[in-house]
């Protein structure tokens, strides 16, 4: 089936076509530079912008697909979780053009997208695998056995801040530019991550916490108060923190469950420390890793196709036309319909 997936919960617009699993064309449109001045993502601008980006963004996507919007056999659409407002206007374009062409809707989880953006690339996911979810909001590691079919299994999840949280807050009292993960990598490559080292907390069992290593590297910054920051080593040093404990955890967990592929998902998947350290730890480990490729890893509409493509070919129930937005709901299933709620 050709599906078109649409993604709004956040500070992205985007839409993208896939066809049996194959990714046609994408395109995504970001409201990013308009919260940089806030130093973070201010929901009201974020839904305004959605309204008037969710159409041409449409648009580029079936042109850069070379499709028509009559050739659509689904619309696959993030219902949560995310921002109330931002994820109205997507649900409402994605409810107008399945209503408007006659085709099913399926509502699906964000965080599923991100899982799924890996199989564009690298074809179907291996069942079972270990999952790291590390993106914005989030912080998990699951056992997916058939993404559309099947409850995913929570191994651990973050206790308190989610991976990308803790660069975006320690960037900014670093003094770096918004969004913070990319500006941390980027100051990283100058720096000398054994100038300083910050705590690994590793909670029991496969939960992560990463409030105490963001008050660390704060606590850090504020010994430097009127003299220079070396900003390079802070981040170096934070990114080999983090990148430390998401691998070792996910590493550890393949290995107890016998399973021999893990894949990084989410915009921190884009980090360069993380994606370095997990391909050295796998290959020594004797696991497969699978990583999407960075314009993948952050919020994009084609990740929402896939899921929509593989829930479709699973004969999966679509939502019904009142389906509404569930900003915090928690990752059960692919499939995410909630009636009567938002
Ligand atoms: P969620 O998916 O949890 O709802 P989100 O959609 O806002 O949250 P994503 O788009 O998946 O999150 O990822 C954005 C996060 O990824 C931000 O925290 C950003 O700082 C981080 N990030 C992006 N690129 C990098 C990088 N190169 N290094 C570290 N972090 C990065
Ligand atoms: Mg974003
Ligand atoms: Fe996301």
């Amino acid at each position: 089936p050709l599906v078109l997936g649409i993604e709004s919960s956040c500070d992205e617009t985007g839409a993208g076509l896939v066809r049996d699993g194959r990714l046609l064309g994408h395109a995504v449109a970001s409201s990013m530079d308009a919260h940089a001045r806030y130093g973070g993502v201010v929901p009201e601008i974020a839904a305004r912008a959605h309204v008037h980006a969710v159409r041409p963004v449409i648009r580029r996507a079936l042109d850069e697909a070379g499709v028509r919007a009559r050739d659509i056999d689904a619309v696959a659409v993030t219902t949560g979780p995310g921002l109330a407002g931002a994820l109205q206007v997507g649900l409402a374009a994605a409810k107008g053009l399945a209503y408007g062409l006659g085709v099913p809707l399926h509502g699906v989880h964000h965080l599923a997208g991100h899982v799924a953006a890996d199989t564009l690339e690298h074809g179907p996911l291996p069942s079972p695998c270990v999952v790291l979810i590390v993106s914005g909001g989030h912080t998990s590691l699951l056992l997916v056995r058939d993404l559309a079919r099947e409850p995913i299994a929570h191994l651990g999840d973050t206790l308190d801040d989610a991976a990308g949280e803790c660069f975006d807050k320690v960037a900014r009292v670093f003094g770096l530019p918004y969004p913070g993960g990319p500006a941390i990598d980027r100051a990283a490559r100058e720096g000398d991550p054994g100038a300083v080292v910050f705590p690994r907390p590793l909670p029991g069992g496969y939960d992560f916490s990463f409030s105490g290593l963001k008050t660390a590297a704060a606590r850090w910054a504020e010994r430097h108060a009127g003299g220079v920051l070396p900003v390079a080593d802070g981040a170096a040093a934070l990114q080999e923190a983090v990148a430390d404990t998401l691998t070792r955890k996910a590493v550890a967990a393949c290995a107890e469950h016998g399973v021999g592929t893990l894949v990084v998902v989410g915009g921190v998947a884009a980090n360069s420390r993380v994606r370095a350290l997990a391909e050295e730890r796998c290959r020594a480990a004797g696991i497969e890793l699978r990583v999407p490729p960075l314009r993948l890893c952050t919020d994009n509409g084609a990740m929402i196709a896939a899921v929509g493509d593989l829930l479709v070919r699973a004969g999966a129930e679509p939502a019904p036309l009142d389906v509404s937005v569930d900003p915090s709901a928690p990752l059960e299933y692919a499939a995410l319909h909630p009636v009567g709620r938002g």
